[in-house]
């Protein structure tokens, strides 16, 4: 059964470029691994004629995250050079949008939302619901999600599409839900008996995070932000 998105659905596909898959500057471990479940995807989105938005780290040759201007990852994803290129295995719609990040020497900018016109694009569209996946989780990924959370969208993390920079954050999801999800969501996730279940079909699982208000009191300040569902789609 193939499942085709809604119509307010936009695909976010984040920083799947050479740097960050193996044999790059700043290697995600198994990172294009990836593009396999992604392509599908893109695919059905692109037949679908739903908006798809693909990330790029763009940075300066002096960026302030790289090691020799004091920051902490190597350089990486440098305008115009082969390593920003988008790894030659993923498919890349020409009707698809790029949004360039990071791309100022002095700013960092983890999440396709920040510095960027995203918010503005997905606003036009009436889009309220996004699926995302790409590299790295714990980075990237983390924060375009909780970018796309402040926005008021609904987020379908599409956990066959991502990897972390952690190594263990790649065993998604073998790893308990709770634990991955306390640590790279901070928030709590029940049901773990029923995605240890399903993670072995063959099916892309999406963990749907939604932003639900939170009361202004001390004690819900600390507790989770979003509510998690999961839903499974085959693409
Ligand atoms: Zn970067």
């Amino acid at each position: 059964m193939e499942v085709v998105p809604a119509s307010n659905a936009s695909l976010i596909v984040v920083d799947v470029q050479r740097d960050f898959c193996p044999g790059g500057s700043l290697a995600v471990p198994h990172g294009d691994e990836v593009i396999s479940p992604l392509n599908r995807v893109i695919e059905s989105f692109a037949k679908a004629n739903l908006p798809i938005f693909f990330t790029r780290d763009w940075h300066p040759s002096n960026h302030c995250s790289f090691e020799d201007q004091g920051g902490i990852w190597p350089v990486h994803c440098v305008q115009g050079t082969p390593g920003a290129e988008f790894h030659k295995g993923l498919l890349v719609p020409k009707r698809a949008t790029i949004i360039d990040k990071a791309t100022e020497a002095n700013r960092e900018a983890y999440s396709g939302f920040d510095g960027t016109d995203l918010a503005d694009r997905l606003k036009k569209l009436g889009a309220t619901t996004v699926f995302l996946g790409g590299l790295a989780t714990d980075y990237c990924v983390k924060e375009t999600s909780l970018g796309a959370l402040r926005e008021g969208l609904e987020v379908n993390l599409m956990l066959d599409c991502v990897r972390g920079v952690d190594v263990h954050e790649r065993a998604i999801p073998k790893v308990p839900f709770e634990c991955w999800c306390n640590g790279v969501f901070g928030f709590r996730v029940r049901r773990q008996q029923w995605i240890s279940s399903i993670a072995r079909s063959n099916e892309i699982i999406i963990l749907t995070l939604r932003a639900s208000p939170v009361r202004p009191s001390k004690h819900a300040a600390r507790r989770k932000q979003s509510r998690t569902t999961f839903d499974i789609y085959s693409f």
